[in-house]
Protein backbone atom coordinates (compact mmCIF):
# COMPACT_ATOMS: atom_id res chain seq x y z
CA UNK A 1 0.00 0.00 0.00
CA UNK A 2 1.36 3.70 -1.17
CA UNK A 3 0.54 5.60 1.67
CA UNK A 4 -1.27 8.52 -0.39
CA UNK A 5 -2.50 6.16 -3.13
CA UNK A 6 -6.20 7.28 -3.47
CA UNK A 7 -6.85 3.31 -5.24
CA UNK A 8 -5.03 1.85 -2.31
CA UNK A 9 -7.33 3.59 0.19
CA UNK A 10 -10.18 2.17 -2.31
CA UNK A 11 -9.01 -1.36 -2.22
CA UNK A 12 -8.36 -1.18 1.83
CA UNK A 13 -12.13 0.88 2.13
CA UNK A 14 -10.37 3.74 3.84
CA UNK A 15 -12.07 5.09 1.18
CA UNK A 16 -15.42 3.20 1.46
CA UNK A 17 -16.30 2.43 -2.45
CA UNK A 18 -18.83 0.08 -3.67
CA UNK A 19 -16.95 -3.48 -5.54
CA UNK A 20 -18.69 -4.35 -8.43
CA UNK A 21 -16.33 -7.24 -9.02
CA UNK A 22 -13.57 -8.81 -6.23
CA UNK A 23 -11.10 -11.48 -7.01
CA UNK A 24 -7.95 -12.54 -5.21
CA UNK A 25 -5.93 -9.88 -6.66
CA UNK A 26 -8.16 -7.93 -8.49
CA UNK A 27 -11.21 -5.60 -7.50
CA UNK A 28 -13.83 -3.00 -10.07
CA UNK A 29 -15.51 -0.23 -9.39
CA UNK A 30 -17.37 2.64 -10.89
CA UNK A 31 -15.30 5.70 -12.32
CA UNK A 32 -16.30 8.68 -10.08
CA UNK A 33 -16.11 10.73 -12.91
CA UNK A 34 -17.91 8.76 -15.97
CA UNK A 35 -17.26 8.93 -19.13
CA UNK A 36 -19.91 6.91 -20.36
CA UNK A 37 -22.98 4.70 -19.70
CA UNK A 38 -20.44 2.38 -18.55
CA UNK A 39 -17.01 3.60 -16.78
CA UNK A 40 -15.52 1.58 -14.82
CA UNK A 41 -11.88 0.91 -13.34
CA UNK A 42 -10.35 -2.60 -13.02
CA UNK A 43 -7.21 -2.57 -10.58
CA UNK A 44 -4.67 -4.55 -8.80
CA UNK A 45 -4.92 -4.35 -5.57
CA UNK A 46 -1.24 -4.69 -5.42
CA UNK A 47 0.41 -1.07 -5.68
CA UNK A 48 1.61 -1.04 -9.11
CA UNK A 49 2.45 2.40 -10.78
CA UNK A 50 1.34 1.59 -14.00
CA UNK A 51 2.43 -0.83 -16.71
CA UNK A 52 5.65 0.16 -17.10
CA UNK A 53 6.12 -0.65 -13.60
CA UNK A 54 4.85 -4.20 -14.03
CA UNK A 55 7.21 -6.99 -12.76
CA UNK A 56 7.20 -10.57 -14.43
CA UNK A 57 6.16 -12.16 -11.25
CA UNK A 58 2.91 -9.41 -11.96
CA UNK A 59 1.87 -11.91 -15.28
CA UNK A 60 -1.01 -13.90 -12.79
CA UNK A 61 -2.24 -10.18 -11.80
CA UNK A 62 -2.36 -9.14 -15.28
CA UNK A 63 -4.39 -12.07 -16.56
CA UNK A 64 -6.73 -12.18 -13.49
CA UNK A 65 -7.43 -8.14 -14.53
CA UNK A 66 -8.36 -9.38 -18.55
CA UNK A 67 -10.87 -11.77 -16.97
CA UNK A 68 -12.32 -10.07 -14.71
CA UNK A 69 -12.52 -7.22 -17.50
CA UNK A 70 -14.47 -10.00 -19.65
CA UNK A 71 -16.72 -11.07 -17.09
CA UNK A 72 -17.60 -6.99 -16.27
CA UNK A 73 -18.41 -6.93 -19.90
CA UNK A 74 -21.05 -9.46 -20.06
CA UNK A 75 -22.64 -8.31 -16.53
CA UNK A 76 -22.52 -5.05 -17.97
CA UNK A 77 -24.10 -6.57 -21.01
CA UNK A 78 -21.45 -4.77 -23.19
CA UNK A 79 -22.87 -7.12 -26.30
CA UNK A 80 -22.19 -4.29 -29.01
CA UNK A 81 -18.82 -3.25 -27.71
CA UNK A 82 -16.58 -1.71 -25.30
CA UNK A 83 -13.27 -0.36 -24.82
CA UNK A 84 -10.65 -1.09 -22.38
CA UNK A 85 -8.21 1.81 -21.70
CA UNK A 86 -4.59 1.86 -19.61
CA UNK A 87 -3.63 5.46 -19.51
CA UNK A 88 0.11 5.45 -19.08
CA UNK A 89 2.57 8.44 -18.27
CA UNK A 90 1.88 11.87 -18.51
CA UNK A 91 1.66 12.59 -21.93
CA UNK A 92 -1.03 9.64 -22.12
CA UNK A 93 -3.13 11.69 -19.42
CA UNK A 94 -2.42 8.87 -16.39
CA UNK A 95 -3.20 11.47 -13.09
CA UNK A 96 -4.03 8.16 -10.11
CA UNK A 97 -0.42 6.58 -10.33
CA UNK A 98 -1.51 3.19 -9.81
CA UNK A 99 -2.43 0.68 -12.38
CA UNK A 100 -6.11 0.64 -13.81
CA UNK A 101 -8.04 -0.47 -16.55
CA UNK A 102 -10.86 2.03 -17.66
CA UNK A 103 -13.99 -0.55 -19.30
CA UNK A 104 -16.14 1.81 -20.90
CA UNK A 105 -19.25 1.18 -22.89
CA UNK A 106 -22.80 1.96 -23.77
CA UNK A 107 -22.33 4.25 -26.29
CA UNK A 108 -20.50 4.89 -29.57
CA UNK A 109 -16.72 5.46 -29.03
CA UNK A 110 -14.70 7.64 -31.42
CA UNK A 111 -11.40 7.18 -32.75
CA UNK A 112 -8.71 7.68 -32.87
CA UNK A 113 -8.87 8.96 -29.43
CA UNK A 114 -7.88 12.82 -28.92
P1 LIG B 1 -6.42 8.32 -15.41
O1 LIG B 1 -6.63 9.71 -15.92
O2 LIG B 1 -6.30 7.30 -16.49
O3 LIG B 1 -5.30 8.26 -14.40
O4 LIG B 1 -7.78 7.93 -14.67
C1 LIG B 1 -8.03 8.12 -13.31
C2 LIG B 1 -9.51 7.92 -13.14
O5 LIG B 1 -9.77 7.73 -11.77
C3 LIG B 1 -10.37 9.09 -13.60
O6 LIG B 1 -11.27 8.64 -14.61
C4 LIG B 1 -11.08 9.54 -12.33
O7 LIG B 1 -12.41 9.96 -12.56
C5 LIG B 1 -11.02 8.28 -11.47
N1 LIG B 1 -11.05 8.49 -10.04
C6 LIG B 1 -10.28 9.31 -9.30
N2 LIG B 1 -10.59 9.21 -7.99
C7 LIG B 1 -11.58 8.29 -7.90
C8 LIG B 1 -12.35 7.75 -6.82
N3 LIG B 1 -12.16 8.13 -5.55
N4 LIG B 1 -13.28 6.81 -7.11
C9 LIG B 1 -13.50 6.42 -8.38
N5 LIG B 1 -12.82 6.89 -9.44
C10 LIG B 1 -11.88 7.82 -9.21
ZN1 LIG C 1 -1.98 2.39 -4.91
Amino acid sequence: MAGDCVFCKIVSQEIPTEFLLETEHVVAFQDINPEAPTHLLVIPKKHITSISALEDDDQGIVGEIMLAIRDLAEKEQLDQGYRVVVNTGSQAGQTVKHLHFHLLGGRSLKWPPG
